[in-house]
C-alpha cells in the first residue's frame, strides 16, 4: 500500500479524529492565517476593492435590512453622527464634487424631477430663513425679464456668470457683480474670512 492510499483509508475510517485534527490546526494557525490574507490584501488593493463590491452587491440586501433594523433601533444615531462630522462630510463632499465635475452637470435639475415636492420645500424653508438674499436674486431675476439688468460674462474668467451680491441690503439689490460659479464661490468665501477677520 503506498503512502497516499493508507492515509486516504485512515481518513476515511476515522472521520471524528481527522476532524479534531484539523480543527486543531485550524486554531494553531489562525493568526498566522489572518496576518498572510492582511498581506495578500495589502499588496493587491485592486483585487480587494473589487472582491468588497462583488461581496456588497451579492448581499445588498442584507445590508439594507441590517440598516433599516439598526437605524429602527438607534434612532436619531444617524443625526448625531452627522453633527459630528459635519466638517469632514463637507470636504468629503466637495472633494466628490471636484473629481466628479461631468456629474455635476444638470444635477440639481434631476434632483428636483426627482423629489418634486422635496426641492420646492427646501427652497421655500430657505426663502424664509434668507428673505433678504431671496429678494436680491428674485429682484435681480425680474429685472433681467425686464430688460432692465443684462447678464454679463464672469468678470475674471470671462465664463457664463451668476449675479453676485457684495451686499444684501435692499438699495444693493441691483448692485451686481458678474462672476462664474466657481468665482462666485471664491469671492464669497473672501467675503466670509473679511467678516471673521472683523469680529
Ligand atoms: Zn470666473
Amino acid at each position: 500500500m503506498t503512502n497516499a492510499e493508507y492515509s486516504r483509508r485512515y481518513r476515511a475510517s476515522h472521520p471524528a479524529e481527522v476532524a479534531e485534527q484539523s480543527r486543531k490546526y485550524y486554531v494553531a494557525h489562525r493568526a498566522e492565517r489572518i496576518e498572510k490574507s492582511r498581506a495578500y490584501r495589502a499588496a493587491h488593493p485592486a483585487e480587494e476593492a473589487e472582491q468588497k463590491r462583488r461581496h456588497y452587491a451579492a448581499h445588498r440586501a442584507e445590508y439594507a435590512e441590517q440598516g433599516r433594523k439598526f437605524r429602527a433601533e438607534h434612532p436619531g444615531y444617524a443625526r448625531a453622527y452627522r453633527a459630528a462630522h459635519r466638517a469632514e462630510e463637507a470636504e468629503q463632499k466637495r472633494a466628490y464634487r471636484a473629481a466628479h465635475p461631468a456629474e455635476q452637470v444638470g444635477y440639481s435639475r434631476k434632483y428636483r424631477a426627482a423629489h418634486p415636492g422635496r426641492a420646492s420645500a427646501l427652497a421655500r424653508k430657505w426663502q424664509a430663513a434668507n428673505p433678504e438674499k431671496y429678494m436680491a436674486h428674485y429682484t435681480v431675476q425680474s429685472a433681467i425679464k425686464r430688460g432692465i439688468l443684462t447678464p454679463q460674462p464672469c468678470r475674471v474668467c470671462g465664463d457664463v456668470a451668476q449675479a453676485h451680491h457684495e451686499s444684501y441690503e435692499r438699495d444693493q439689490w441691483l448692485n451686481v457683480d458678474w462672476l462664474c460659479p466657481k468665482h462666485h464661490a471664491a469671492r464669497h468665501l473672501e467675503l466670509r474670512d473679511m467678516e471673521r477677520l472683523a469680529a
